[in-house]
């Protein structure tokens, strides 16, 4: 049984019409596993043929808005659906607890509506909001979960993410230079997922404010280094800045080819790679 991905969200935090924000799906045996919860991510789940209700976690990189603005929009229509109360686990860095109680104090008024126009729905959204660290973050037996620090400074603390079942790996990455956690997760993997910057082109853009992205993302060629190092089979290009001028694909995956020798995705939304396939 492979792992199945799908980039729900490949989009950075400017607004595209064809990317939806930073979010990716994996399906691994029984269960599916949300990371990060950006820009429409419900639409492109149901696009993917899941909803809220199907997810056995969220598990969050990092609290940069890209990565968790739609995150209330899980939360409620995980809520709402619900026959019954299902709790959905929230995993995520330091931090994450007081993103969430924020977030529940914003949905609260909604929250109150729905209960006192629905008799059958008498329950608040049943959330198990985690704070979690390095290591081994959920194990049933047939799917591990693994976390490991990034690098995205000042954004800290952060995480990366390996996903193991039945012999297979993905690494799963937001944003992050190159670092010892990265290597350490990425390491035999059948496939590593990380959100790049092309610095070539962000460096001719005349706007600091751009600029200043440089220097907390992994760049292509960094994203293939890591992959290179730690002898992944497929690296999956995704959350691109800036934005991928149409027809320029070839070119972001020239320059991971020429630091890595093996297959490289440049990632479109809903685009779905297996381990098997990868
Ligand atoms: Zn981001
Ligand atoms: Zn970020």
């Amino acid at each position: 049984m492979s792992i199945e991905v799908v980039l729900l969200g490949t989009g950075n935090p400017l607004p595209d019409p064809n990317r939806a924000g930073a979010a990716t799906l994996v399906r691994a045996g029984d269960h599916t596993y949300l990371f990060d919860a950006g820009r429409a991510v419900c639409m492109r789940m149901a696009a993917a043929g899941t909803l809220p209700l199907m997810l056995d976690a969220v598990i969050l990189t990092h609290l940069h808005s890209d990565h968790i603005c739609d995150l209330g929009d899980v939360v409620t229509t995980q809520w709402v659906m619900g026959p019954q109360p299902k709790t959905l686990p929230i995993l995520g860095p330091t931090g994450t607890r007081a993103v969430v109680d924020g977030l529940m104090a914003m949905l609260a008024l909604d929250v109150g509506y729905r209960r006192a126009h629905h008799a059958d729905l008498d329950w608040d959204p049943p959330l198990d909001v985690r704070e979690i660290g390095r290591g081994v973050v959920l194990d049933d037996g047939t799917v591990r979960i693994i976390a490991a620090a990034s690098d995205h400074r000042p954004v800290e603390p952060t995480l990366a993410y390996r996903i193991e079942h039945d012999g297979d790996a993905v690494v799963i990455a937001g944003d992050s230079v190159p670092c010892p956690g990265l290597d350490e997760l990425c390491a035999g993997a059948g496939m590593y997922v990380q959100t790049v910057l092309r610095d070539d082109l962000v460096r001719r853009v005349p706007a600091q404010r751009f600029v200043d992205t440089i220097d907390y993302h992994s760049t292509v060629e960094q994203a293939a280094q890591t992959a290179e190092r730690a002898g992944v089979h497929t690296l999956v290009l995704t959350h691109q800045i800036p934005s991928p001028m149409a027809g320029s694909e070839a070119e972001w995956l020239g320059i991971a080819t020429r630091a890595f020798r093996g297959r490289v995705l440049f990632g479109e939304d809903l685009m779905r790679v297996t381990t098997e396939s990868a």
